[in-house]
Order: structure tokens, then C-alpha cells, then sequence
């Protein structure tokens, strides 16, 4: 899986000051399963170090200029953020993270100025607004956004859902393939967005026999935006009712209670997902519920990111 990231994040000295903002998750962690392309587009036009930058509101549109001069500096920065833009489609991505606050990288952190000096609310940097609409369906997160653990478990999530799609669709797949795919990412699509689940559903069932490269663009598109929404505790308890309801008959009473009491203390905020997850786990390995050991929901991304062990990984 390919991932591209703020140089900086990667602990690369490209920073105003030629520092750095190294971020051990990103490389400690993710890059135990992903590879990084990189790109700094204010290094490769101020060069390093460098007087600092600001986006400015100038009757509507949004400039670059400096802090040190009040220069103008828009097209050297559009410039080579495009060039940084070219290098990206030249990769197979699965996600990008960028540096938050910055004004090229920042997500809707970047701060705006006006003319006057007064600040003007945030916007996306310079080139995360290239990057954003080049790639809408793109799983995109800044890192300042990545501490919260609820917000790190959909992007996680996101990413390997988005990767398991790419490699489907390169697997050169048929309509019995697609109806595979959609099945065993029926409770990892629940737990985002019921609605477009009942949708993809919908498209997979292809009632108007349409051609199998129209069918598969569709639900690309669907499950793209589908796994980019976040979950709930709400949505996610639906789930682990419905998983819960595959032992109706195996369980005793007091397992079932047991059962309850897990998910309950989950939706509670009192326990992480990981614990009603595994026991459900376990039956489903005991009673060899292969429908359930299937499903994607229960194993998203590689066990050892331990993100579903926080009680923080619910909202
Ligand atoms: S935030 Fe973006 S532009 Fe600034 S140093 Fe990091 S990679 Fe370069």
C-alpha cells in the first residue's frame, strides 16, 4: 500500500527552519504495512530554511505572501505544487497525510489572513486543495487530526478498505467476484452508512442488466464514499447486535448475558470495541460461522495497530 505524506511528517528537514515533524505513528506503525511517497512543494520553491508564508484573502481570492516581505509568492507555490501534484499521479495511492496548519498542507487548518492583518478563518493549503479535488474519493487525513483515536480508526479503516478495493479491481473480478467483495464488507459498510450499503446492494443485484465495467464504476464510486464516513458507537452497536444474533441458538443464557453486557458497556464508553470483537471472535471460530469469520468488519487492518483498544476509538 502506498501512502503519500508531508515530507516533513517523515522526519525529512524541508520545515521553514529546516526542522522537522516527525510523527511516529506514521512511520513507526503504518509503515509496517504501507511505503511513503513524499512531497514538500514550499521546499522545492523557497528552498530550505525559508522565510515563513501566509495565505492571505485578497478581495476573494486566496493568495500566498510572504511574512518577511509581503511578496506575492501565489504562482511559485501553484507552481511547484503541481509538480509535486504530477509526481502523485504517477502512484498508486491509497491515502495522503498531510501536515496540518501549514498553509500548502493544511486540511481546513490553514489560517487566512486579511489584507489588513486580521485573521480570516481557516482553508485548505495550497496544495491539499490541488490534491483535494484531484482525488475526491482519496482517503485524506492531516496528522493533527490522526491523535484523535476515533478519527485515526476510520482513516486506518478507510485506507485498507480503499487498498482491498484497488487490489479487487485489478484482480480482473466478475459479477460473482463483486457479489463476494460486497458480501464479506456487509458489516464493515453497516458500520458506516446503511443507507449506501442497501445501495451497493442495490447495484450489485443489477436488475437493469447493466454492462459489468458500468456496474463495477458504480459501486466504486458507492463503496469509496461509503468507507470515507465515519462510524458511531450507534452504528457500530447496530452492528455488534447483529453479530451477536449469528449464536441465537449455540449460546447459553448466561454467555448470551455476557455477550450483552460487552456490547452494552461498549456503546457505554466503559469498554473498547476489541472486547464484545473478540468474543464474538471466538464464537464465531468455535461454531465455525464462516459467514462471520469472512467479514472484513472483524478484521479491518493488521490486529498488531490495536486501535480498537481504546475507549477513545468511539464516538
Ligand atoms: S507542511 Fe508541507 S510544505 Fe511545510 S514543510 Fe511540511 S511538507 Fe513542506
Amino acid at each position: 500500500m502506498k501512502i503519500a505524506v508531508s515530507a516533513c511528517l517523515l522526519g525529512e528537514k524541508v520545515r521553514f527552519d529546516a526542522g522537522h515533524k516527525h510523527d511516529h505513528f506514521i512511520t513507526d506503525e503504518l509503515g509496517k504495512f504501507a511505503s511513503f511517497v513524499t512531497f514538500c512543494p514550499e521546499h522545492l520553491a523557497f528552498g530550505t530554511p525559508r522565510p515563513t508564508v501566509r495565505l492571505v484573502n485578497v478581495e476573494g481570492n486566496t493568495r500566498v505572501h510572504s511574512n518577511k516581505t509581503g511578496d506575492d509568492l501565489t504562482n511559485t507555490l501553484i507552481h511547484t505544487s503541481r509538480d509535486e501534484l504530477s509526481k502523485l499521479e504517477n502512484e498508486p495511492l491509497c491515502g495522503i497525510i498531510f501536515k496540518s496548519k501549514s498553509p500548502s498542507c493544511g486540511m481546513n487548518s490553514a489560517k487566512m489572513y486579511l489584507t489588513n492583518g486580521m485573521s480570516d478563518g481557516k482553508e485548505d493549503g495550497v496544495f491539499m486543495a490541488m490534491c483535494r479535488e484531484r482525488y475526491p474519493l482519496l482517503p485524506m487525513e492531516e496528522e493533527g487530526r490522526l491523535q484523535d483515536a476515533w478519527l485515526r480508526e476510520n482513516f486506518v479503516m478507510q485506507l485498507f478498505a480503499f487498498d482491498k478495493f484497488e487490489q479487487f479491481k485489478v484482480s480482473q473480478p466478475n459479477l460473482g467476484d463483486l457479489v463476494r467483495f460486497h458480501t464479506v464488507h456487509k458489516f464493515l459498510l453497516q458500520s458506516k452508512d446503511e443507507k449506501l450499503y442497501r445501495e451497493l446492494g442495490n447495484i450489485v443485484g443489477n436488475r437493469e442488466s447493466l454492462s459489468f465495467e458500468v456496474l463495477l464504476a458504480m459501486y466504486e464510486l458507492g463503496f469509496k464514499t461509503a468507507i470515507g464516513r465515519k462510524s458511531s458507537i450507534k452504528k457500530t452497536r447496530n452492528v455488534l447486535d447483529h453479530l451477536a444474533g449469528f449464536f441465537k441458538k449455540e449460546l447459553t443464557k448466561s454467555e448470551k448475558e455476557t455477550l450483552r453486557e460487552q456490547i452494552d458497556d461498549f456503546a457505554n464508553k466503559l469498554t473498547p470495541l476489541i472486547v464484545p470483537l473478540s468474543t464474538i471472535h471466538l464464537y464465531a471460530k468455535k461454531y465455525d460461522t464462516r459467514y462471520l469469520l469472512d467479514q472484513t468488519f472483524l478484521n479491518p487492518y493488521p490486529k498488531t495497530l490495536a486501535l480498537r483498544s481504546h475507549i477513545d476509538g468511539g464516538k
